[in-house]
């Protein structure tokens, strides 16, 4: 879903990788001079790269300035991987016994942590990066210092707008909250047809599988009221 939505899927083996699972990318870019004071700002560009053989200073005017929004001028691209997680016993969430939205209902809080998978992930996300733009020629700009020290890159989860569970689906009541066809198991008359129902988020975008979901969960519930099963 979306527009100008360039992807590359994930497209490797895992037997030859030390995690599990996969990633895809998403690519931004455009073309353009950078600008001077704020987002891609040339005063966060020079002084950090060798322009023409010198090790300049930041900021700078003139015909040294000029020199560097001439070097930095040109087109930019920017790759993001989005990785599953692997489900575990302990990431979950629960109603907040304290915590009120403004309406005075309790809010969800989430446990959850990363493991070692996902960081590996998050290296090899890197690595890749690296290779390409580097086989491509580009001056890396941004990301370049991530590493060990902050996870390589990896953002906090509920950062990245695709997450997806809480109310999983399972054919066990003990351990899923909604059957097969995402209806409560303590509830046959609640059906969660949203982004909850999953048990795992792929690294694939998420809103045709949960389009997939719900179309199948109502042509289960138009059965089941012909049955007058509820
Ligand atoms: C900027 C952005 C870009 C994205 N791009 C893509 C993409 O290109 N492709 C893709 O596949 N996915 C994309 N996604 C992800 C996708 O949009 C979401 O995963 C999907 O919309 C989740 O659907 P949902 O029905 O589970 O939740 P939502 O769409 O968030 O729906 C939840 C609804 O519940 C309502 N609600 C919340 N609390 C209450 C309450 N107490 N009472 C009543 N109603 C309530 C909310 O108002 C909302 O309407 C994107 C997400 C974002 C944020």
């Amino acid at each position: 879903m979306g527009g100008m939505h360039v992807y590359t899927p994930w497209w490797l083996d895992n037997k030859k990788l030390d995690f599990p699972r996969g990633y895809h990318i998403e690519y931004g870019g455009g073309f353009g001079m950078p600008l001077y004071g704020f987002q891609w700002g040339v005063e966060n560009l020079n002084g950090r790269y060798i322009v023409k053989g010198k090790q300049k200073q930041p900021g700078g005017y003139g015909a040294s300035l000029k020199e560097d929004y001439r070097f930095f001028y040109g087109a930019h691209v920017g790759m993001a991987g989005r990785g599953e997680a692997i489900a575990r016993e302990d990431s979950y969430c629960g109603i907040d016994p304290k915590v009120v939205d403004k309406f005075g209902i309790p809010v969800l809080r989430f446990h959850t942590t990363y493991t070692d998978y996902e960081i590996k992930q998050a290296k090899h996300m890197h690595e890749t990066f690296s290779e390409i733009l580097g086989a491509m020629g580009a001056i890396i700009t941004w990301g370049h210092d991530d590493g060990p020290q902050n996870n390589w890159g990896l953002h906090s989860p509920g950062n990245i707008i695709h997450e997806a569970g809480t109310v999983r689906m399972g054919n066990d009541p003990k351990r899923a909250a909604l059957n097969k066809w995402s209806q409560a198991h303590d509830c046959k008359n609640l059906f969660c047809v949203d982004g909850g129902p999953f048990v795992s988020q792929a690294d694939k975008n998420i809103t045709w599988t949960i389009l997939a979901l719900s179309m199948r969960t109502s042509e289960y519930i138009v059965d089941e009221m012909k049955k007058q099963n509820i």
